[in-house]
């Protein structure tokens, strides 16, 4: 075995390809297309008693057991959900020492905003508009995975999202197409670069509309206009492998009546045709069996068949894989073998990209020290920091004047848990390291300004557990024996006799993510009578959000001064919010979303179309108005920016020619700071009518104070480019194009560009 070709790294990665394949039977070929979930809790005693198990959940326990068999009988390729190196390895070894071949196993995993240092969850992260803080990011995280051995992750979800009851939204980058394929095309750079030693593989997924799901509830269906699926939905994608992304995850739901996993138009025509993707395909987890459940599959041979024969290669799976099938329905005729071939190249591909066959394990020794590395948690403050977005700030409240405060009171049971703090989809975290808002404000602000905590309201338990709960002991119910009436009183009398009140509402991490999607949008328990409670005591109020997901803050943006959006920040999350609170930095971050005012304005875009009688406000609302609470890209600073000679370096272009906008932006505070500039246009007329403003442009700078800087933008062929109907296709237009810069999509300074055919 040691000599054959696929052995020799002196060989081109195909000619190695092409020499395992030949070796592998037909149930090989299957095995390397299934990835099991090694859903270990653990090591069980080998005199365990599986009788004493509650018989659902006994396949549980013998699931490991069953994916090692599978490891060392050349049964699957891949492995999701093992964390550590000893885990890995231990995994690893039964396929390189025992199966046939000895093909290693690629581990995956969700990674989605770190491993052992946990950043900003990933809305927060795209609201920094800052690409290089989300690169940076994720080449951290990137480093941790692959010091324990995990070599892909399932990340980044580019699914653009406009419903925020949906649950996943935290894990996008917002509403838009063109903010959302930039902050892709970081993460993918972040985490794979040049698939060197530090870095993994990356996945954008689910493709593809999987955000679109209708009411926002997870897994619900969706139905995309052709039009939204090319100028909507795709661009991130497209940018993500542009960006060299290796993978891609399949959605759940039926794409026009094709579920995604086993649709053809979209696995091959689209992702391979138009978007030249030459990477493999997983499928979201059990989603190939799901066929047979979505009733697409007669059975679950129909099932992997016609999954395989429209581009699928990878099957994600716990139990049971419908991929074993593949032999018999090569046997049946239900599916080419040369089908099969195809899907097994992408995989062993990527497996020869990695270096696995001359590097399978992960070094043991240095993985610990690589995950106790400092300099991770420094960046996970710093892009804490830059995600953070101050949405209100009335008189100056913030940054808050220390020389004046002598009692703060801290509210809210998220302000000192760690665990909230960090966000869901984390698996690896280490409480003891996280930081949480009460205690960095305690470390940071001097001996002599007393700080006391009232947790305040119960944030109820969601109806169902998450399914991740399960397998995090850190999550505690902390609603059970709670006095609401009690601890309400408490937390209002500890605000009266304080300075200033800093309060934290919102979410708790179960709350949002998979399977979280919600009916509504208002503070859960009493969160809000206890806001409206402590307001009136007169205490200036420092209101901190932590939430995923726009949340009803119509009262709140009425009678607080200071508001500040701070996500789920992460391992030094509430270092981070001091930060901002105290001054040590300035806000800068956006908001990557519409802010409703209301549930029931949802789905709320800034980028609509303009329709029949537009001031018509009978068409609207009669009883709320139609407006965001705060518009997509608004955020504040504690510096000051003025806007001015917005300038064209031509007044007309011809199609295809490129024109550069440029703006002064100055400085006039006396602090430096950061500001996200933001260019927006509108097309005039055209082959299709066009949204009335979409984000083309954007750029955080830092400004020093007094400094004047020239910002300028590239407007070509690539922005003004669009999918119209008109031509089942894309065009650029001759038209008028108006164009506004500012700090905001309610930019009003505005510049006019011609754009002709001649
Ligand atoms: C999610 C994916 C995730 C996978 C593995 C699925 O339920 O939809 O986004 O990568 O589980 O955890």
């Amino acid at each position: 075995m040691t000599d054959f070709p696929y052995r020799n790294a002196a060989l081109p990665v195909d000619e190695r390809v092409a020499d395992l394949l030949w070796r592998l039977t037909l149930e090989e070929k299957a095995g390397q297309l299934t990835q099991f979930f090694y859903l270990s809790v653990g090591e069980l005693p080998d005199d365990f008693d599986l009788e004493s198990v509650p018989e659902e959940q006994r396949v549980y326990a013998e699931q490991p057991k069953m994916v090692e068999a599978a490891a060392a009988g050349g049964g699957t390729g891949s492995v999701l959900f093992a964390k550590d190196a000893a885990t890995t390895n231990r995994l690893q070894r039964l396929a390189v020492e025992q199966s046939r071949h000895g093909i290693p196993l690629l581990f995956g995993f969700d990674v989605i905003h770190g491993l052992r240092t946990v950043f900003p969850v990933p809305i927060a992260l795209a609201a920094s508009w800052c690409e290089r803080t989300i690169e940076q990011t994720q080449a951290a995280a990137a480093r941790e995975a692959r010091a324990v051995g995990i070599h892909w992750t399932f990340a980044p979800m580019v699914d653009v999202a406009r419903d925020p009851r949906w649950g996943r939204v935290l894990e996008g980058a917002g509403e838009d197409p063109f903010l959302g394929a930039a902050v892709a095309a970081a993460q993918v750079r972040g985490f794979q670069g040049d698939l060197g030693p530090d870095r993994i593989l990356s996945g954008p997924k689910h493709l593809v509309g999987y955000g679109a799901a209708r009411g926002g509830r997870d897994y619900d269906d969706v139905d995309i206009s052709d039009s939204e699926l090319w100028n909507v939905y795709l661009p991130p994608f497209r940018a993500a492998i542009e960006a060299g992304a290796r993978n891609v995850m399949s959605a759940y739901m039926d794409f026009n009546g094709v579920p995604a996993s086993a649709n053809r138009e979209l696995l091959t025509d689209t992702l391979r045709g138009e978007l030249g993707f030459d990477g493999f395909v997983v499928s979201d987890a059990s989603a190939v069996r799901s066929l047979e459940t979505q009733h697409f599959a007669k059975d679950l041979t129909d099932a992997a068949a016609r999954a395989v024969s429209a581009g699928l290669d990878m099957e994600m799976c716990m139990f049971d894989p419908a991929f074993s099938r593949l032999p018999q329905a090569v046997a049946e005729g239900k599916v080419s073998e040369e089908a099969i071939d195809q899907a097994v190249r992408r995989v062993l591909t990527a497996k020869f990209e990695l270096g696995l066959f001359e590097n399978p394990y992960a070094d043991e020794d240095a993985a610990a020290p690589t995950l106790d590395a400092v300099e991770r948690r420094e960046l996970a403050k710093t892009a804490a920091e830059r995600s953070m977005v101050l949405l209100k700030n009335e008189g100056g409240l913030l940054p808050l004047a220390t020389d004046a405060l002598q009692a703060v009171a801290v509210i809210g049971q998220l302000a000192d848990s760690k665990r909230d703090t960090l966000g869901p989809w984390v698996f690896d975290h280490r409480t003891e390291e996280t930081v949480t808002v009460l205690e960095a404000l305690r470390d940071r602000l001097d001996d002599g300004v007393r700080i006391k905590h009232a947790p305040g309201a119960g944030i109820p338990r969601r109806v169902f557990p998450s399914m991740f709960d399960r397998m995090d002991p850190t999550v505690v119910d902390t609603a059970a024996d709670h006095d609401d009436d009690t601890e309400i009183d408490r937390a209002v009398q500890l605000a009266a006799s304080a300075d200033v009140a800093v309060v934290v509402v919102g979410q708790r991490q179960n709350q949002i993510g998979e399977n979280a999607s919600t009916a509504t949008l208002e503070l859960s328990g009493r969160q809000l009578e206890q806001l409206q409670r402590i307001t009136e005591t007169g205490t200036p109020v420092v209101l901190v959000v932590m939430s995923g997901r726009p949340l009803d803050l119509r009262w709140a943006d009425e009678h607080v001064p200071a508001i500040v959006q701070a996500w789920y920040p992460g391992t030094r999350g509430g270092a981070a919010v001091a930060s901002i609170l105290l001054g040590d930095a300035s806000p800068a971050g956006r908001l990557p979303f519409s802010w409703p005012r209301h549930v029931g304005q949802l789905p709320l875009i800034y980028s609509h179309y303009r329709t029949f009688q537009p001031e018509n406000q009978a068409a609207r609302y009669f009883e709320e108005e139609s407006t965001p609470l705060y518009p997509f890209g608004h955020g504040l600073s504690y510096a000051t920016f003025e806007y001015s000679n917005v300038r064209l370096d031509r007044p007309v272009v011809g199609l295809g020619d490129t024109a550069m906008v440029s703006v002064d932006v100055r400085n006039t505070s006396d602090r430096d700071a950061d500001e996200v500039v933001q260019l927006y246009i509108h097309q005039r007329y055209g082959s299709s009518s066009r949204p009335i403003r979409e984000l083309k442009g954007f750029e955080r700078v830092t400004i020093a104070e007094g400094e004047t800087r020239t910002v300028s933008f590239e407007l070509g062929p690539d922005h003004l480019r669009y999918w119209s109907a008109a031509t089942k296709g894309y065009v650029q237009d001759e038209t008028t194009l108006d164009i506004w810069v500012g700090g905001s999509s309610v930019a009003e300074l505005t510049t006019v560009l011609e754009v002709t055919t001649s």
